[in-house]
């Protein structure tokens, strides 16, 4: 799923795509931590709340000897009806029993009930303030009322007997009650048909659906969750059964795929898996292209611009069957047009090729045939290299109604230019960031089976840490919305947060906890705390432990110190269980000298201390009073012209007699000219962190200091750091690279400056999120602006976010 923005550098501004995820980062104020327990809690062990290691999960973080999970395989049918926007299935699922366990029943999900009238999702959303609302979103609450895009399930039998099973929906869950229980090591094959609505993406958005144009009268299907899928069986939970709200996503089982999908004979489908039947599907040209792609330097067209706008005025004299077989996935989706351009190019993954492909509308151009594919095999480059090899034969990028996607193989990605073909930064870089994203999510969650239902952080963390490495290595200085640690700032230190272990559902503030804090985190850890080859290391040792495997939070903790011999516990804690915040303060600096005790130097100093003391306000007024021993000079003595820091020769005798009793050692430790620094820190944001600042000296030469985040073990709180040094230190500034996330840089700087800053004379909003588009100006434009369906759309997709707290997409 989707949590794309991107700053656009010119401007430096926030170009929101998914508005409503960002805009509920609250007003900036900072909270203090009354936590009377700091003394001994930051750095307490997670043995306590992490789950006892078992014989499936070790107390490493790897799979343990006896670890097991299910396998599922599917062999499906299905029909797409383009007059009615209707899909129709027919399933025979296998399932294995590995685990231990005997199974009296088997649970499916059923996710296109969220599109039903009842659901919960729809139950259970709340509205704050109407007058707020958009059309689009107006129009979203109206169809959602009577819409019912729920399954029609017409038949469930056993596929051995024929003989119905019975089963009981469970709003979006279904349980099938077994025959007989299903022992370990047994498998059951059974059989399930189903039809149901596809939804339109303009009124009801999701993470699947339909698209109509209304210029060309065709639709543009993105099909996803659309077919009774098994629930996972784990060690760790049982049936993972909670119920699809909308934001929370899933978790499957890995298993082998045949599905056979027939669509009007003039479409073109993209799917997960390797076609089987291209001889049947495709002309002799598009195969001859295909070929051509496979050595080529460049995506090659397979289907052109003006082929795909041609194809537009179809008529289907029929239907066609495509037949494509997936192996080891977790999950399949599909999509389906008349108006697809498809290009294609092939990368070469170690010693077997992968074909990335793209397939999208002349809406999408100039943009997605520049871009698209592109972004496709860099993201295999890169992400194989912190991780895996991609393992599958295709990786595909799909332009249709859904913002952005992911499936295995395949996701679905929403920008697109305006309709003159020019576009803004924000869109390119929305682009090219959310086809790096999906088709990241190939490894996290895909591959690495992770539980998105419960854990959000896990795929969208780890994956967004891994696009920002991607992004960075695209160009110098791409727009990357999260992985700078200056960029979470704004969230840290918002109120209504809850932490980052927290289920898929109740998160507040959806993006920043559970993309972008954990990215930035996991970006501090590599390049502030481990150091990257200890990091790479170890977040590599994650992947290929858990990959087809199903991993939970436990695993990754406990993998990453368990690979990279640093205890992390304390990095954990604040980051992934507490809302503390990083706020470290100088509060003072102290500068101490060796005491000579040589009347001669020491009386220099403190004359030098007496003189420097200011005059007090009574003493500047008494200065013109005539006094008494002006008038009567007889009245003054001795004492009247005595100073006490004159040096006498006793106090020099005395010196000498102590300086001749010193060992040669402790003479020359007098003598050296060295400075002693006391320099405190306080940590009023909770969260440790290592202390990092530089101290700058009187001759302009700077030291870098790097102080490990146990220095607060003992005092979470404050502690005092001793620096010797023979300069003068004139100035010192924490965290001067931004590395830490604190979120008051003012209390940084000993001395304090002056923060410099600039208002605005007029208020209101100057920027609209999608960001301006120089490229229309520069260009001059072909023809007439946005029209009036592209504003429609830009709302519809505002409030769906704002409906379903931006989880659909
Ligand atoms: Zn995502």
């Amino acid at each position: 799923m989707k949590y794309i923005t991107v700053k656009i550098p010119a401007i430096g501004l926030l170009a929101i795509l998914c508005s409503a995820l960002v805009s509920s980062v609250g007003s900036a104020q900072l909270k203090l931590h009354p936590n009377k327990f700091r003394q001994a809690d930051q750095f307490r062990q997670l043995e306590e709340i992490l789950p006892t290691p078992t014989e499936t999960r070790a107390g490493s973080g790897a799979p343990g000897a006896r670890y097991w999970q299910q396998t599922v395989d599917y062999d499906i049918d299905v029909k797409i009806d383009d007059n009615n926007q209707q899909l129709f299935g027919s399933e025979t699922i296998t399932y294995r029993n590995n685990s231990p366990d005997s199974l009296s029943y088997l649970w499916l999900q059923l996710d296109a009930n969220i599109h039903r009238a009842d659901s919960d999702a729809n139950m259970i959303s709340t509205t704050d303030d109407i007058s707020s609302l958009g059309f689009g979103s107006l129009k979203a609450i109206l169809a959602k009322e009577v819409f019912d895009g729920g399954f029609k399930i017409t038949r469930c039998q056993e596929s051995l007997t024929k003989k119905p099973l019975k089963h009981t929906i469970v709003k979006t869950m279904m349980r099938v009650d077994l025959p007989s229980k299903l022992e370990p090591g047994q498998s059951f094959a059974f059989e399930i048909d189903w039809n149901y609505q596809i939804n339109d993406s303009s009124v009801i958005g999701g993470r699947s659906g339909c698209e109509f144009f209304e210029e060309d009268g065709n639709y543009i299907y993105e099909v996803a969750q659309w077919f009774p899928r098994l629930c996972a069986y784990t060690d760790a939970t049982g049936w993972q059964h909670k119920q699809f709200l909308g934001r929370g996503e899933f978790t499957l089982e890995m298993g082998d795929y045949v599905v056979r999908i027939t669509a009007p004979d003039d479409h073109v489908v993209a799917s997960t898996g390797t076609l089987l039947n291209s001889e049947q599907v495709l002309t002799e040209v598009q195969r001859e292209r295909l070929e051509e792609s496979k050595t080529a330097d460049k995506p090659v067209f397979i289907i052109t611009p003006e082929e795909a706008k041609k194809n537009e005025s179809n008529k289907p004299a029929g239907t066609k069957t495509w037949i494509f077989k997936a192996d080891k996935v977790r999950d399949f989706a599909w999509a389906s047009s008349r108006k697809f351009i498809w290009d294609a190019m092939q990368h070469n993954m170690g010693d077997y090729p992968v074909m990335a492909m793209s397939y999208y509308p002349n809406e999408g151009e100039p943009l997605w045939s520049k871009y698209s594919t592109h972004a496709i095999i860099h993201t295999l480059e890169v992400y194989s290299r912190y991780t895996f090899d991609y393992p599958y034969p295709v990786a595909i990028s799909v332009n249709g109604p859904v913002g952005g996607m992911e499936y295995p193989m395949i996701c679905f990605n929403g920008p697109r230019p305006e309709k003159d073909g020019t576009y803004s930064a924000g869109t390119k870089y929305g682009l090219i960031s959310v086809v790096i994203h999906e088709v990241g999510h190939n490894y996290f969650p895909m591959i690495v089976n992770s539980d998105e239902r419960q854990w959000t952080w896990m795929d969208e963390g780890l994956n967004t840490f891994l696009q920002y490495l991607s992004e960075q290595e695209w160009e110098d200085n791409y727009p990357s919305r999260s992985g700078e640690p200056r960029d979470i700032v704004r969230y840290m230190r918002s109120r209504n947060q809850v932490p980052i272990m927290t289920n898929s559902e109740s998160i507040l503030q959806f993006g920043p906890n559970a993309y972008s804090k954990p990215a930035t985190a996991l970006n501090i850890l590599r390049e502030t705390i481990l150091g990257r080859e200890l990091f790479d290391y170890a977040f590599k040792e994650y992947a290929m432990r858990w990959k087809f495997k199903r991993p939970m939070p436990a695993d990754f903790f406990r993998t990453m110190e368990d690979a990279s011999g640093v205890d992390l516990d304390w990095f954990w804690r604040g980051w992934f269980f507490s809302n503390d915040h990083v706020d470290m303060s100088i509060s003072n600096v102290r500068q101490l000298n060796v005491n000579t005790k040589d009347p001669d130097v020491e009386n220099v100093i403190k004359r030098e201390e007496k003189d420097a003391e200011p005059e007090s306000n009574s003493q500047r007024l008494n200065k013109d009073i005539e006094k008494r021993t002006h008038r009567y000079p007889e009245l003054k003595d001795f004492y009247n012209s005595y100073d006490e820091l004159d040096v006498s020769p006793e106090d020099k005798k005395s010196y000498e007699r102590f300086f001749e009793g010193l060992s040669d050692e402790e003479k020359e430790m007098i003598a050296a000219k060295r400075n002693f620094y006391l320099i405190s820190f306080e940590n009023i944001g909770g969260l440790v962190m290592p202390i990092i600042f530089d101290a700058e000296f009187e001759d302009g030469t700077k030291q870098h200091v790097r102080i490990p985040a146990e220095i607060w073990k003992q005092d979470n709180a404050k502690v005092t750091k001793l620096l010797m040094t023979e300069k003068e230190i004139k100035s010192i500034v924490l965290d001067p690279s931004l590395e830490t996330a604190d979120v008051d840089l003012e209390n940084n700087y000993f001395p304090r400056r002056i923060e410099k800053s600039r208002f605005e004379m007029y208020s209101g909003s100057r920027f609209s999120s999608g960001g301006s588009n120089p490229m229309r100006a520069a260009e001059k434009p072909k023809k007439p602006g946005k029209g009036k369906k592209a504003k429609e759309k830009k709302e519809a997709d505002d409030g769906e976010a704002e409906n379903d707290g931006g989880g659909d997409e």
